[in-house]
């Protein structure tokens, strides 16, 4: 199966459903909907819990609903989860989901035991592909197919919270202790529908989750980062891998639009809430952006803001034209930013003999497909900007 190569990125939604989708709807949305109805108020209550704290996967195992109750919700709304199409299982504790939509695309998520520190995170994905077009990464190559909805973002966590406590590798009600939206796609290019995500992961009658454990990433969507500092209390990462202008347009063709000054900025006016630090990620590529003149300028860079640098050593992707620099070239960056005073680690590469490592998910079957011209041209326009 191939994906549509969409050009045009202003407009990277599904068709709308004829009946909505019940796990997209916000809280609010359903109990107007449970009022429409005729139902008692309360019963929002109970069919919430059942979505996004009990992962069910059908009206029917909804047990303590009235039967009507559940067949007029039949006919109304729509509650079709993602299916698993394959799970993969590396040597290190990492498993890799690959589900299939409604309408037939394949999404990835990554789950990451750490049972030294007590956290399980997921890593997971906002949009079919991706229009930002990293040179250096399978999604990339893929284009945008389309944005994924609130209910899919969210059920990704729900149905590996569902399948942890299903196969006995972690005890409920809620094995999930972290999450990164890191996986396929630019959250912040899916804004208005990361958003409704974060409030149903993060709501107490959902799967409760503390923001301090809740990290957006972004290749640098400038607007949307003020935004997402406004509007929610999550965590923000910068994959940031170039310390030039002209390093990054390369790279990272987002620069072409927003370049590093700008990101700065936005990473300045970011609130730092509770002594909270900017994660700045950091793939180290041979030859590229890894000489000692980069790690100077990354120095300067990230000392504008309380912040912490995660290398990564590039994972290569058969097809791009990237190396991965050296392993002591990463450990000179980590010991040059840690003598000047810079929080910085290397972070470890989950899962990569499963290709679930940074820059690794490509559901359609990895590189060779061309991403969107939209970013190109100064068409980016993400939702909601
Ligand atoms: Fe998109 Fe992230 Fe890959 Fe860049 S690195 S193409 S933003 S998925």
């Amino acid at each position: 199966m191939s994906l549509p190569i969409v050009a045009d990125i202003q407009q990277p939604g599904a068709a709308a459903p004829a009946r909505p989708e019940v796990r997209s709807l916000s809280r609010e949305e359903l109990g107007a909907l449970v009022a429409r109805l005729g139902e008692k108020p309360y019963r929002a209550g109970q069919l919430y819990k059942w979505l996004h704290q009990k992962y069910a996967l059908s009206f029917e195992e909804m047990s303590d609903l009235p039967k009507a109750f559940r067949a007029k919700l039949q006919a109304e709304v729509v509650l079709e989860p993602l299916v698993l199409d394959k799970d993969q299982r590396s040597t290190d504790g990492t498993i890799k989901f690959r589900w299939r939509t409604t309408d037939g695309k394949l999404i990835e998520s990554v789950y990451m035991p750490d049972e030294e520190r007590g956290r399980r995170t997921l890593c997971i994905s906002t949009q079919v592909g991706c229009a930002m077009g990293c040179g250096f990464c399978a999604t990339g190559t893929m284009g945008l197919a389309r944005n994924l909805t609130p209910g899919e973002i969210a059920g990704q966590v729900h149905q590996v919270n569902r399948f942890l406590i299903e196969e006995g590798l972690v005890p409920g009600p809620r094995p999930l202790t972290n999450l990164v939206y890191m996986g396929m796609g630019e959250p912040l290019h899916n804004f208005e529908n990361v958003k409704a995500s974060l409030e149903i992961l993060l709501s107490e009658e959902g799967p409760n989750f503390s923001h301090r454990h809740v990290t957006v990433s972004t290749a640098g969507i400038v607007p949307n980062i003020l935004r997402l500092g406004a509007e929610t209390e999550v965590k923000l990462a910068i994959s940031l891998n170039a310390t030039t202008d002209e390093c990054r347009d390369k790279v990272m063709p987002v620069n072409r639009r927003w370049k590093i000054a700008d990101l700065m900025e936005a990473c300045r006016k970011f609130p730092m809430r509770q002594g909270r630090r900017i994660t700045f990620e950091y793939v180290l590529f041979d030859g590229i952006n890894d000489t000692d003149a980069d790690l100077e300028r990354l120095v300067q860079l990230v000392r504008q803001v309380p912040a912490k640098v995660n290398l990564i050593q590039y994972n290569k992707n058969e097809g791009l034209p990237y190396e991965p620099s050296p392993p002591e070239r990463v450990q000179h960056f980590i010991d040059g930013l840690m003598r000047r005073g810079v929080q910085a680690m290397a972070r470890k590469n989950r899962g990569r003999d499963i290709l679930a490592a940074c820059g690794q998910l490509a559901a359609e079957g990895g590189p060779g497909r061309k991403p969107a011209k939209g970013i190109l041209t100064g068409q980016l326009a993400p939702r909601g900007a």
